[in-house]
């Protein structure tokens, strides 16, 4: 496959645009197996295999707006990851903009949320993971992919994420979070009570206009997208993932695709990672449209 130099039809000047892609090769804080930093070329290769037109909506996702900003260097630290993400996206969100940042591993979603400016309206996240990432710090290091939802939560209070699809925890995590009280709704909820009620109920706890959303590619069951670095079986399917996107779209403000892990990939992986970038965007187009 040519390496692309752009996500599929990103083809708006950076001030015309309404969204704007942003890859973060970063995969140091991995911690069963790495790759992810691979990810952002691989979901853009895999971009380019889908029709522009959407059956759904009838938008043409090559009428809507996109620019590629590219990769962010490489860094030698999660520190100076975060610190370098942060300033990239909080100019995205300072221009009017809803950015769509390829990871990387998950360590690269918090600074897309600390980013967001402070002081305005509040930002809700809805955080899409096999795991709770919930740690204060793994292997000495707070910036860690294991510790995202909480630095998240650090940001935005706890009131204000809701983790969906969970279902592999340690019981520090447990214990920690009785006393700070992050909802969840888990992937045994969803089964049991199916992703729409399950989607509703998320939702209905963040009582923020604004959404961001972080999808960690885990969240989706291996046997859709087992190219990532920690594969967690019963998991969403990709039509979940399609219908929370589709149900938060009027209050997305920010997406990020995490964990893709191209080494371990059929193609499968990276297709549906690219996707759901574009199930994003045409749904947000979408809503905007009808409002
Ligand atoms: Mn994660
Ligand atoms: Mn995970």
């Amino acid at each position: 496959m040519p390496r692309p130099t752009t996500f599929a039809d990103a083809v708006a000047p950076y001030p015309d645009a309404r969204f704007v892609v942003l890859g973060v090769p970063f995969d140091r804080t991995t911690s069963f197996r790495p790759g992810a930093r691979f990810g952002p070329d691989s979901i853009r290769q895999h971009s380019w295999n889908f029709e522009s037109y959407d059956l759904e909506t009838g938008i043409d996702l090559a009428d809507v707006p996109v620019h590629d900003l590219g990769n962010t260097d490489e860094f030698g630290s999660a520190s100076e990851m975060v610190e370098s993400v942060r300033g990239e996206v909080a100019k995205i969100y300072a221009d009017g903009k809803v950015p769509i940042v390829l990871g990387g591993d998950h360590a690269c979603a918090p600074p897309c949320v600390e980013a967001f400016p402070s002081g305005g309206p509040s930002i809700g996240v809805l955080y899409l993971d096999a795991h709770l990432d919930f740690r204060a710090s793994y292997l000495g290091d707070p910036r860690s992919h294991a510790c995202s939802s909480r630095r998240m939560l650090e940001r935005v209070g706890a009131r204000n994420i809701v983790v969906l699809g969970v279902r592999s925890v340690s019981r520090e995590e447990v214990d920690d979070n009785r006393s700070i009280g992050m909802p969840t709704v888990t992937a045994h909820e969803i089964a049991r009570d199916g992703i729409e009620a399950s989607v509703d109920r998320a939702l209905g706890m963040l009582k923020t206009d604004r959404v961001y959303v972080s999808l960690d590619i885990d969240a989706i069951d291996p046997a859709f997208a087992g190219a990532t670095g920690t594969p967690e079986p019963f998991g969403l399917t990709p039509r979940d993932v399609k219908l929370v996107l589709d149900r938060v779209a009027p209050r997305l403000v920010g997406f990020d695709v995490m964990e893709v892990s191209p080494p371990y990939d059929q193609g499968n992986t990276s297709a549906l990672a690219a996707r759901l970038v574009r199930e994003a965007i045409v749904r947000v187009a979408a809503s905007r449209r009808d409002r």
